[in-house]
């Protein structure tokens, strides 16, 4: 399926949409597997997968069914009461370590509903006055208040200020820093185990165990923001596991229902325990059609074959990459895990424009492509991808980085 010689890209430059959107969109109408297309007919290859949310890729009649059937039965019926699906789901993603799980919407509001209950375990456990928040340099848990909160990126908060108090933001990955921080006076710790947005980094067993630690030892709740990296997404189940971090919570949302929007945050017994009714709650959270989706979507993502072909695909992209960088002296390191995974492109400043015009270049190619901090291209393509596919891929990348090599040499510090 290769496109490159293809009929011109349908690119709009004017929609009723807020200033917050770039201007110009490229309007997709369908995809197939790995592949989309835009109204003119262009076929894109896609390494974005809807910001790693299309872990089965497109056209996907089987989980089309499982939606439409559920649609025909019951669409909403509300918190008031409950569902099949919903119920099958939630006992299957409690396990054995959480004992409830709350179904919201996004992954802001997985995490506001997260940093609540903290609070709220705070304030019953240890008592008034020990509501401070954690969380890291160049993490990214979502956009309402709270999340924002603890969103530490000028960007973003800027404009909404004054945001909720009580936040203390540390380096990420910095053991000294964490230990002269974190106390008893904190609520919770909210924490990415890779920086999705912020660049990539990923958390150093070190400071996982440092975080465990503490948290252990001050009661406080720890968060693991699973939005991005969890449900098979790094190689393994969570994200967590792979790196030593045991949270108290686990939020997650990209994945769960294949696109459709649900959201969970996982709950302990010690902390459900001291929730009231009629405490916290939302609409649309746990629809039974989002629930029978995500149902297929646990089952299958929990698989384990399924998980280390994730591993192995992300193995193979890191030699790929490897291999890129060796043929281009400009690229910097290779950052992340399993299918979620970048390559540094030093010279991209912040207020430049080249990281962007790389992502514009790759889609010119035909390629789907991220950005993830400062300088990072990312890559999150469904996790069905095949190796052949990959290699389809980088090979895209390969010839946008021979056209633009000379830009992006003399355009550092621009
Ligand atoms: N947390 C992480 C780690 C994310 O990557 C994102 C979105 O990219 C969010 C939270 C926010 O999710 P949403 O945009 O669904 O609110």
């Amino acid at each position: 399926m290769q496109n490159s010689k293809q009929k011109n890209q349908a690119v709009i430059n004017e929609a009723p949409f807020p200033n917050c959107f770039a201007k110009e969109f490229l309007v997709i109408s369908r995809g197939n597997g790995v592949w989309l297309e835009d109204t003119a007919g262009k076929k894109y290859l896609d390494f974005a997968g809807g910001i790693a949310v299309n872990a089965f890729g497109y056209g996907r009649e089987d989980l089309a069914r499982v939606a439409f059937e559920q649609m025909k039965k019951l669409v909403h019926i509300s918190n008031l009461y409950t569902t099949e699906p919903a119920l099958e789901l939630a006992r299957k993603m409690t396990g054995n370590k959480f004992q409830a799980v709350q179904f919201l919407s996004s992954g802001a509001e997985a995490n506001e509903t997260a940093l609540k209950y903290a609070r709220l375990y705070s304030l019953r456990k240890k008592g008034e006055g020990n509501h401070r928040l954690l969380c890291f340099k160049n993490s990214f848990h979502g956009r309402t208040m709270g999340a924002l909160s603890v969103t530490p990126n000028a960007k973003y908060q800027a404009p909404f200020l004054p945001l909720i108090p009580g936040i203390e933001v540390v380096s990420y990955n910095d053991v000294r820093a964490l230990e002269e921080t974190l106390d008893g006076t904190f609520a919770g710790v909210i924490v990415e185990v890779i920086q999705g947005e912020g660049g990539l980094e990923c958390m150093t067993p070190g400071f996982a165990g440092t975080l465990n630690r503490l948290c252990r030892r001050h009661d406080v709740i720890l968060i693991a923001d699973e939005v991005q990296t969890g449900l098979a997404r790094t190689g393994s189940f969570y994200a967590s596991e792979a790196v030593g971090i045991d949270p108290d919570i686990i939020t997650l949302a990209k994945p769960l229902a294949a696109g459709l929007p649900l959201s969970a945050a996982l709950i302990p017994e010690r902390v459900n325990a001291l929730i009231h009714l009629g405490e916290h709650g939302t609409t649309f959270g746990g629809g039974p059609v989002t629930t029978a989706v995500a149902l297929k979507v646990w089952e299958r993502l929990s698989d384990r074959d399924f998980i280390r072909r994730v591993k192995e695909k992300g193995e193979y992209l890191w030699e790929s990459l490897e291999k890129l960088k060796r043929s281009f002296s400009f690229l910097g390191e290779i950052k992340g895990r399993g299918l979620l995974m970048g390559i540094e492109v030093p010279q991209a400043e912040e207020g430049s424009d080249l990281l962007q015009g790389l992502i514009k270049a790759a889609r010119e190619e035909g390629l789907l492509i991220l950005g993830s901090g400062l300088n990072m291209l990312r890559f999150a393509p469904p996790l069905v991808i095949s190796g052949e596919e990959i290699k389809t891929g980088l090979e895209m990348l390969k010839r946008v980085f021979a056209k633009h090599g000379a830009e992006i040499q003399y355009s550092g510090g621009k």
